[in-house]
């Protein structure tokens, strides 16, 4: 990339984020409103653990803001994903398809059920899951005459496919919930960056069974660390929270489980903040979009690069703003990256692919030539809401 690009660059985030005399970190939380009353709640009603009311009204406020009809707080996005799993069923030599453009943990909680994580393509406009491709891949691999989904390459069981909303953008969630139903395998939505992310007019969360959450300190908004499960079905939503709390029985005066729970529930102390976040969302939300739209404007009359802008169909949180680059390339993203770290950018690559980590470079996959492309062309740039709250 030739010097003259990069300075350019440099010059048109200045634009947005002003003068750059201190470093400028890629996301930040903020604590403006009621976190450190609730929290002096929590502590003068000592309830801190996992009982108590702002976990109760955490979970409520949730289902609002996403039109879920149950939600269940959790200790962080990993454990909501682990949680998805086991309760749809996921065992030991099952396969899960997800993504290999995504953070991490996706792939982990499906290797913490003992099951095998396969990667699929994603598609340039979404950054999610790619449908057709999708569809084509499943039809060459699966044998449509037997009743279960069994991959005929690895003889194993299909059960489930794990979407994630990419820096916040929804994947085509009615086209690929058609392509799981066709095949008879779960749809579950990892959500963790996309909390008031819209797909045609409706919250993400809502089209699989399970959808999760996270509220790590780097997502829009945060409880310190935590997570959640949304769901449509109240049964389903009973199951998992039996399972998050060492599945005690609680009918009865002696501690008796009934099964091997986990010990996954959300302290009121972390919801007592989330509940204060979450009144702030919406003001969150326009400052997000306030801030995508200035990259956007800045970045329209470079051809080398541009922002990525939300499907057509969706409406976006805009968690981070992604810097694309025209010419893939690995060399690029570097220099690029260096360059504006050097000048209190702290802008950051995307995720390295799950299939170039030791621990899951064997894994089955299909053609991945898209999210390599991606791979070596994101960049992604500061994107806290209230770098633009005075703006
Ligand atoms: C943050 C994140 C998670 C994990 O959430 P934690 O709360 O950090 O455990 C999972 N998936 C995606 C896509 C994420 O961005």
């Amino acid at each position: 990339m030739n010097n003259n690009l990069s300075h350019q660059i440099i010059q048109k985030i200045k634009n947005v984020l002003g003068g750059l005399s201190q470093p400028i970190p890629l996301h930040e939380p903020h604590f403006s409103g009621n976190e450190k009353k609730y929290l002096e709640n929590c502590i003068d009603s000592r309830y801190v653990s996992y009982i108590g009311e702002y976990v109760k009204q955490f979970e409520e406020n949730l289902c609002k803001q996403t039109q879920a009809k149950a939600a269940l707080a959790v200790v962080s996005g990993t454990a909501a994903l682990h949680l998805a799993l086991k309760i749809i069923g996921i065992e030991s030599q099952d396969e899960v398809l997800l993504p290999s453009l995504t953070f991490v943990a996706t792939a982990n909680a499906i290797t913490y059920c003992g099951a095998v994580p396969h990667f699929v393509e994603v598609d340039e406009n979404t950054l999610g899951v790619n449908p057709e491709k999708l569809d084509d891949y499943l039809s060459t691999i699966i044998d449509l005459q037997s009743s279960q989904c069994i991959n005929k390459v690895t003889g194993r069981k299909i059960k489930a496919l794990i979407v994630v909303h990419v820096f916040g953008h929804p994947v085509d969630l009615d086209s690929l919930f058609a392509i799981c139903q066709k095949y008879g395998i779960e749809l579950i939505e990892d959500s963790a960056q996309a909390l008031g992310s819209e797909y045609k007019s409706r919250p993400v969360g809502n089209v699989g069974r399970i959808a999760c959450l996270s509220f790590n300190g780097n997502k829009i908004i945060t409880t310190g660390g935590g997570g959640a499960l949304l769901f449509q079905d109240i049964e389903l939503a009973n199951k998992a929270k039996h399972l998050s709390t060492t599945a005690r029985v609680v009918d009865n005066q002696f501690f008796y489980h009934d099964q091997i729970g986990f010990n996954y529930r959300m302290p009121n102390i972390n919801a007592a903040i989330g509940c204060a976040q979450l009144e702030r969302l919406d003001i969150k939300l326009k400052l997000k979009r306030k801030l995508a739209s200035l990259y956007i404007q800045e970045f329209i009359n470079i051809d080398e690069v541009k922002i990525f802008q939300e499907p057509n169909y969706a409406k976006s949180n805009y968690w981070l703003n992604t810097l694309i680059l025209n010419d893939p390339s690995l060399e690029n993203v570097k220099n690029l990256l260096n360059e504006l770290n050097s000048n209190n950018i702290l802008a950051r690559p995307a995720w390295s692919l799950m299939h170039h980590l030791p621990m899951y470079m064997k894994n089955p996959r299909m053609d991945l030539a898209i999210s390599e492309k991606l791979f070596n062309s994101i960049i992604n740039l500061p994107s806290t809401a209230e770098l633009v709250e005075n703006a």
